[in-house]
């Protein structure tokens, strides 16, 4: 796909462009109706595709879904209420009581705790494994049902040899369901480099705006129309027509606010990798797969620089969860493991109590840079004053 499909493709508006409108209508309406009885039944006995109720399809979440699809390059795509609601839906849309999943040990914390809660609770077991490890990985497929991956993880972005892992598991017969929301459809496509299914969290990137909750699945017609059966009709995780449009509006900008994420970042860690009060920087590494890091970074700070001045010193980055909008955000390892996946958390991530992932948003690199450094000093005094 060149550059200009690519545009043209994240602004199109091919459901209603009648009147010449550049942004699509919302159709904000729970149901659909048919002039005739016949034509109700021809729908009904699937002779036509008209859409029935908002619960399994609205003309404006197609439209969205249409363009993920795309730029996934997979044949379809369903939108849901939430990445949770992506990921459990497909999951759960493909197990039955007594199968094994087999999972990368660094998943999204709440997808851990689906793997743990839920999926313990119907009777799937999961088995947890270095996906790098090509013989443990091979090992745990024997009989299994699915590989769930994500790479880059979320705090130290370790990365997983997409075509070698999903390889092995083509071999075993396993589905591969692809976590693929830190890198965005621009920074990685994992259905090219054989997973079955990717998943997103649309909440991040792709919706840019901070403002939307949602999740995609995309995948081959098969797979989708098997999660689509059952993950919109009987859990009935739709997304609206209204955060539909959100995330449409979100899609123009995708390519230069992704640039200016990754290049804000690029900057900061340039200019923060010789400074003594920050010990470690870690960064995803661009791979065959991976065109780039994004936007996020975790900074580990010196010993005896103390991470609550430096977060509380922080003036336009903000403290919270998530990534992917305007603002840049500040996320310090020792809070997020307190809600993270259990008491081995931090181990988990890989970091040390001092470590901070920070996310550069869009207010410009130098401004972001001054309020790093301003920080670190204020992390700095607060040491010299014990
Ligand atoms: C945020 C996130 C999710 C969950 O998505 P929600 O939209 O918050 O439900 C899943 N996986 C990854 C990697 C995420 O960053």
């Amino acid at each position: 796909m060149s550059d200009l499909e690519m545009q043209l493709l994240l602004s199109s508006n091919e459901v209603d462009d009648a009147f010449g409108s550049v942004a699509p209508a919302i159709h904000q309406s729970s149901l659909f109706t048919f002039p005739t009885y016949d034509a109700l039944e021809e729908r009904f006995s699937g002779k036509s595709e008209a859409d029935i109720y908002s619960r399994t399809s609205n003309p404006t979440v197609r439209l969205l879904e249409d363009k993920l699809a795309k730029l996934e390059r997979g044949d379809a795509a369903i939108a849901f209420g939430s990445g949770m609601a992506a990921i459990s839906g497909a999951v759960l849309s493909l197990v039955k009581a007594g199968d094994r999943i087999v999972s990368t040990f660094n998943t999204y914390s709440d997808a851990y705790r689906l793997f743990e809660i839920l999926m313990a609770r119907l009777g799937v077991s999961v088995t947890y494994v270095d996906c790098n490890d090509i013989d443990e990985l091979s090992n745990a497929l024997v009989g299994a049902r699915l590989l769930f991956l994500e790479s880059p993880s979320s705090y130290v972005f370790e990365t997983c040899d997409i075509k070698k892992a999903t390889d092995v598991a083509k071999q075993h017969g396993v589905i591969t369901i692809f976590d693929n929301s830190f890198a965005s459809p621009l920074g990685q496509k994992p259905l090219l480099h054989g997973a079955d299914i990717v998943v997103h969290s649309i909440s991040k990137y792709l919706s840019g705006h901070s403002d939307v909750v949602a999740g995609c699945v995309v995948g081959s017609h098969d797979l989708i129309n098997q999660i689509r059966d059952t993950a919109l009709p009987l859990l009935g995780a739709k997304l609206s027509a209204m955060e539909a449009w959100l995330v449409i509006r979100g899609l123009r900008t995708l390519p230069m606010r992704l640039r200016e994420h990754q290049e804000a970042a690029d900057f900061v860690v340039g200019k923060l990798k010789d400074d003594s009060r920050i010990a470690k920087i870690h960064r995803a590494m661009p791979s065959s797969t991976l065109s780039g890091a994004g936007g996020l970074f975790t900074v580990e700070l010196a010993d005896g620089l103390d991470v609550r001045a430096f977060c509380d010193a922080l003036k336009v980055f903000r403290l919270g969860v998530s990534w992917g909008g305007f603002e840049s955000l500040a996320l310090p390892a020792s809070v997020a493991a307190r809600i993270d996946s259990g008491p081995n958390a931090l181990q988990k991530f890989g970091v040390s109590r001092n470590a901070i992932r920070l996310f550069t948003g869009l207010e410009g690199r130098e401004v972001l840079l001054a309020d790093i450094c301003q920080a670190l000093t204020a992390a700095e005094s607060m040491e010299k004053s014990r």
